[in-house]
């Protein structure tokens, strides 16, 4: 297997105590985000659950009946999804100290250039850092300027069947040809974007996840070999993309799938509730029936990193409130229910689902889910997430490799934990982010799908992009 460690998850983020995490580092930065398409919301508030100290959104745009996660916004988008933010997550926390601005300007006039330079150079934070994400050549243009005018560590993301992240910073330390090399994949990309047929809307949630990952990392930095726990070693990457070389591309027609059962309503949960309702709303998904199931009630511990429970949801269930926010994410009529219990105790009502797909938090319940799909046949998506890593597989029936076997299921071991430790600090939220946007897209999302598992690490161990390891199979594994 080489120098990279596959499969090397060995417990969950909920039961890991994150010592080395320094919260004020974030506090302390500012993130500039450049943006035309109103999608980019998505990355807004992954920021806020990420926890920076203030954050900006720079541009424009005017929409009518947007979702902004489940409720609906006419207007400026980023105004509106600022307005969203305060309403429903702001005033129900003590020490909400995150400050939200929104540039509202033309970033193709000519007087935009100096106004966000001299935005970017008055803001005091310690830490600045600029992501564009948007999707037209005049700004990304707009960006490589503003760059050489102020020194900020600039990220820039280019959409184009698929999503590529460059860290533009670490790319100029490079020779002249890489320089010119990445300007010009920069360009053909865009360019392409324009005539391709695969939509972007649906990567923004990707994108906040690689994106966030490389620049929380960077800025928590640092780590040395004294540091507890040699996973936490960060290793910058200068690009990284998405589908890559052995990922199937993405898919432009629509999906059907009659019936969706998400199990587990936490952080997983959350984002692939996010990246289904997407789907949905462009018409790459047909569902008739989604279906959430979770024991548990939300608790001050979820609510800044699982954004659909931002509001008065302390004490509720989170799969009845996962249930209502979905509808209200969603522009077709798909009928949207919900389960308070576990796995185990509703299964049986679960035998005629077309999907399964688990967000868990222990080794135990996903072998639960598991061996339920494999002995009934069911497509499962499975999906489990560290702070720094993760993995995802999809198993259809008799096509593809079941998780016994791709991940050696069977085997794995939940650790004795004495503590019911939950101090998990806002930031720990970019993996799930990545990883439940990932699962989606290389099952469903795929033209076809992935017979595998993607790896994902901030480590830097794995070779494409030094975030990403296929385990590709062939043909089924008999189940
Ligand atoms: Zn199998």
């Amino acid at each position: 297997m080489g120098e990279f460690q596959v499969g090397s998850i060995g417990i969950f983020d909920r039961q890991l105590r994150v010592s080395w995490w320094d919260q004020r580092k974030l506090e302390k930065t500012s993130l500039f985000i450049i943006a035309n398409d109103p999608y980019s919301y998505i990355s807004l508030i992954s920021a806020i659950a990420v926890g920076f100290g203030r954050i900006y959104i720079i541009g424009s745009r005017q929409v009518r009946d947007f979702k902004i996660l489940f409720k609906n916004a006419s207007g400026d988008v980023f105004r509106e999804t600022i307005k969203f933010v305060e309403e429903h997550f702001g005033r129900y926390l003590d020490n909400y100290s995150i400050e939200l601005n929104s540039i509202h300007i033309n970033l193709a006039s000519e007087s935009a250039l100096n106004l966000v330079k001299n935005v970017i150079s008055e803001d005091e934070s310690e830490n600045k850092v600029v992501l564009d994400l948007s999707t037209n050549l005049n700004i990304k243009l707009f960006t490589w300027r503003l760059r050489s005018l102020i020194k900020v560590p600039t990220y820039i993301v280019v959409f184009c069947d698929g999503l590529k992240l460059y860290a533009l910073s670490e790319i100029l330390h490079r020779s002249t040809n890489k320089i010119r090399r990445v300007v010009s994949d920069i360009f053909v990309r865009v360019q392409r974007q324009a005539t391709s047929r695969i939509p972007i809307e649906h990567l923004f949630l990707l994108a906040s996840g690689l994106s966030l990952g490389e620049i929380v990392m960077q800025i928590q930095g640092g780590f040395t070999e004294e540091d507890l726990g040699a996973y936490m070693k960060f290793t910058p990457a200068l690009e990284v993309a998405f589908p890559f070389r052995g990922i199937p591309p993405l898919r432009a027609a629509p999906q059907r799938i009659k019936s969706i059962a998400v199990v587990g309503a936490g952080a997983l949960g959350t984002f692939y509730a996010i990246q289904l309702a997407t789907m949905i709303n462009l018409k790459l998904l047909e569902t008739r029936e989604v279906v959430f199931i979770d024991p548990d009630r939300i608790d001050q511990t979820n609510f800044n990193r699982q954004v659909i429970y931002w509001g008065d949801t302390i004490g509720l269930s989170k799969a009845e409130v996962m249930a209502e926010r979905f509808q209200g994410m969603i522009h077709d009529n798909v009928l949207v229910r919900y389960e308070e219990a576990r796995f185990e105790e509703i299964k049986d009502k679960l035998k005629d689902m077309t999907l399964i797909i688990e967000g868990v938090d222990t080794w135990a319940a996903r072998k639960e889910i598991a061996g339920f799909a494999t002995e009934n046949r069911i497509p499962l998506i499975s999906a489990g997430v560290e702070l720094l890593h993760g993995h995802e597989t999809f198993y259809l029936p008799l096509r593809t490799y079941c998780p016994f076997h791709s991940i050696n299921l069977g085997e794995k071991m939940d650790p004795q934990i004495n503590e019911s430790c939950l101090n998990i600090q806002p930031s720990v939220i970019f993996t799930n982010i990545a990883i439940a946007s990932l699962a989606i897209l290389t099952s469903i999302g795929a033209r076809e799908p992935l017979n595998g598992v993607l790896y994902y690490s901030l480590e830097g161990l794995y070779p494409e992009y030094r975030r990403f390891y296929v385990q590709e199979y062939y043909e089924s594994c008999g189940h």
